[in-house]
């Protein structure tokens, strides 16, 4: 296991520079979390629960993208959930929407039949994507209009947020 993850496990931000990782009590980068979670081996805010943290990211997210606080939270919420922080394991993300493989039966599957581990079954059966030509743009224009009412945001902020999102999805970078 000595794969770097690509989100922080205590708050889901991108770890996309190296930078950007947390450091252990030796130095070394955290596989696992970001440097605002994680300095030293230790939880900055070893206090801070789920609620905590899900009401603080609910309010930036509501502010940036213009999404009503409580329907913020709850989203950010729901986010933050899988992470290994709270979840006490380390679940993957399909590599291609996002989506927390957090159930075997969740998994992409090989053309023998065995399970894909980089990506869901909506994204990936039988050895291949099940929409080959999907392309980001069309991600984005499909994703966007469905966050926007989940979320009771405006379009154009949606469109900003799911653009943002898919940027750090491996199939799309
Ligand atoms: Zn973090
Ligand atoms: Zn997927």
């Amino acid at each position: 296991m000595t794969e770097i993850n690509e989100t922080c496990q205590s708050c889901g931000m991108p770890l996309a520079a190296p930078g950007d990782h947390g450091t252990e009590g030796d130095g070394t980068p955290s596989a696992y979390y970001c440097r605002y979670c994680y300095r030293d081996g230790a939880f900055v805010e070893p206090d801070a629960t789920i609620e905590t943290m899900a009401a603080r990211g609910g309010e930036m997210m509501s502010g940036m993208f213009e999404i009503p606080p409580e329907r913020a939270r709850e989203f950010v919420l729901a986010q933050l959930r899988p992470l290994l922080r709270w979840s006490g394991r380390l679940v993957k993300s399909c590599e291609s929407c996002g989506m927390p493989l957090e159930n075997p039966e969740e998994a992409g599957t090989e053309a023998d039949g065995s399970a894909n581990t980089r990506y869901c079954t909506h994204c990936y059966r039988e050895g291949a994507f099940v929409e080959p030509d999907l392309t980001r743009e069309r991600m984005i224009e499909h994703y966007a209009p469905l966050l926007a009412s989940e979320l009771g945001m405006p379009l154009e902020q949606a469109t900003a947020m799911v653009t943002a999102f898919t940027a750090t999805l491996p199939r799309w970078r």
